[in-house]
């Protein structure tokens, strides 16, 4: 869906993207990390063909941004860090607008009513838009960037400012539109939440990428795994051992953890394997990683930038 390759933008005196490039798939939801000035915002806007960069190749969907901008934004739904909605406007009235902007002639109303329950407001339509909640203002933004029914949407740190429970439910409207087809690329600071929504992370600090790593299991080829023994049980580590797709295998008391190559077939036939053999298996699951710890080691890490 998005084809970045050696892209370079320069604001005056300040070299804010260095050499960046990056595939990412369709229907996939990548969380862009990084420090403040990494240049996460740079990279967003200059994919929404917002900025024109220094060098570089940028595609959406097949179509050359830098080429074509007015073409790509057919694509794309974007929304900025910070955003203001009509505020005398009703939420209807905003959707409408913001359907007239992108050059939606027919048709108007439905595509109004569709996209408004897609994104929980359909009975807020005669609210105006100065008097939602926070959560629901974020929500009537991301309504008003897809409703022209983009391929991909951007968004520039969408649960800044909310509450707890409207990040968690920020993070299921992610997944919705993930699953209604769309791919997405939102900026966050809020690495705990990552594994919530997001199927990627990628990391640029100083304008360049440093790590590009898929978070969700069945899109890994090796995931860490972690078995936990309910009683002692001195040959489960030897047997564990012995199983194809096993390796790195450490113990801390009854937890057991190793990298596995195997599919989910495979790691249900692993697990029978165990039980049958007569290892008290209490639980097999996938070993949490801590985002924040390995968000905070690749930025300490001194070394070559991502090649993608
Ligand atoms: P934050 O997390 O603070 O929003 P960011 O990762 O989005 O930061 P950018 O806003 O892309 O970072 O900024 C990257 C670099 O470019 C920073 O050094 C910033 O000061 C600089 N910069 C950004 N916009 C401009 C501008 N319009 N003119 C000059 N320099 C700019």
């Amino acid at each position: 869906m998005i084809r970045i390759q050696h892209l370079s933008h320069e604001y005056p005196g300040v070299r804010a993207l260095q050499d960046v490039s990056v595939r990412i798939e369709p229907q996939s939801i990548t969380a862009l990390v990084g420090p403040n000035g990494a240049g996460k915002t740079t990279l967003m806007r200059c994919l929404c063909g917002l900025e024109r960069p220094l060098a570089g190749e940028i595609e959406v969907d097949g179509i050359n941004v830098i080429e074509e901008p007015r073409r790509s934004h057919e694509r794309i739904g974007y929304l900025a860090d910070f955003f203001g909605v009509y505020e005398n406007l009703s939420v209807a009235q905003c959707l409408e607008y913001a359907a007239a902007a992108n050059g939606i002639r027919s048709g108007l109303a439905a595509r109004v009513l569709e996209t408004a329950t897609s994104l929980g407001l359909a009975d807020r339509l005669q609210q105006a838009a100065g008097t939602l909640s926070r959560g629901l203002r974020q929500r009537l933004a991301i309504a008003q960037a897809i409703i022209h029914g983009p391929q991909l949407l951007v968004l520039d740190e969408p649960a800044a400012g909310l509450d707890p429970e409207a990040r968690h439910s920020l993070a299921a409207l992610l997944r919705h539109l993930q699953a209604s087809g769309m791919t997405l690329l939102v900026s966050s600071h809020i690495l705990a939440e990552l594994e919530e929504y997001a199927t990627h992370m990628l990391i640029i600090d100083g304008g360049r990428i440093r790590d590009f790593r898929p978070l969700a299991p069945q899109l890994q080829s090796t995931r860490s795994l972690q078995l936990e023994l309910a009683a002692d049980a001195p040959d489960a580590m030897r047997l564990l051992a012995a199983q194809t797709g096993v390796a790195q295998l450490r113990q801390q008391g009854h937890a057991l953890s190793f990298e596995f190559t195997g599919d989910f077939a495979a790691q249900a036939a692993l697990l029978k394997t165990l039980v049958l053999a007569g290892v008290p298996v209490s639980a097999l699951h996938p070993e949490r990683v801590d985002l924040q710890q390995l968000y905070l080691d690749t930025l300490k890490t001194p070394g070559s930038p991502h090649e993608s």
